[in-house]
């Protein structure tokens, strides 16, 4: 199954495509995970790309479609992917019709304070990934899978949550439209519990009990 996964920042995109890759064994292409491994590696993209992120803008198309590309052309694609992240603007979702073609189209909708309140809130490994939320934590500041003390990102600060947010209406959004167009459309409530959103998706997949 080939799928995207869409949604404001914070809506759980990351969460649950970890949960829903695991279950259907493809492989979860998260470009923000693929662009910060760029950055800590200090290569040309990371560079380059390391001024938008934490502004909260969007890196220019032309570097997330090559980045994605080349990724959708390993051999791991060919049962099946996941995109978390991308495409992020329509001009991404024309050029992918170009390489991959796309069997569902996961719309994790959460509202706008939501958001904010997670995102200020959300700490994460810097050696595994792992996710965290600081209301969760009781006081923790090392994560639970590997020891590591917990960081805040960048670009999970209050002044750049809004404008990514801000990004995320004026550019992302669109594509709802440009999928409900094409019937690929799954409308997810983001702002259940993570076990009852997981099952949501699973069921919008067909492949819930
Ligand atoms: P994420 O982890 O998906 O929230 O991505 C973090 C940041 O990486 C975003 O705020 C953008 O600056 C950049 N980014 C990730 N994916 C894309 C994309 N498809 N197009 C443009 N910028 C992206």
């Amino acid at each position: 199954m080939n799928l995207i996964f869409l949604g404001p920042p914070g809506a759980g995109k990351g969460t649950q495509a970890v949960r829903v890759c695991e279950r259907l064994g493809i492989p979860q292409i998260s470009t923000g995970d693929i662009l910060r491994s760029a950055i800590r590696n200090q290569t040309p993209t990371g560079l380059a790309a390391k001024s938008y992120i934490d502004k909260g803008e969007l890196v220019p198309d032309s570097v997330m479609i090559d980045i994605v590309r080349e990724r959708l052309a390993h051999a791991d694609c060919a049962g099946g992917f996941l995109l978390d992240g991308f495409p992020r603007t329509v001009a991404q979702a024309q050029a992918l019709k170009g390489f991959a073609s796309i069997d569902a189209v996961i719309d994790i909708d959460v509202s706008d304070e939501t958001l904010v309140a997670r995102l200020s809130g959300r700490r994460v490994c810097p050696a595994c990934g792992g996710t965290y939320h600081v209301s969760r934590l009781a006081g923790a500041t090392t994560c639970e899978k590997c020891g590591q003390t917990l960081v805040q990102r960048d670009d999970d600060k209050a002044e750049t949550v809004l404008s990514r947010l801000a990004v995320y209406h004026a550019q992302t959004e669109p594509l709802i439209g440009f999928y409900t167009q094409r019937g690929l459309i799954r409308k997810i409530d983001g702002a259940q519990p993570v076990d009852d959103c997981f099952a949501a998706i699973l069921r919008a997949l067909g492949e819930g009990k």
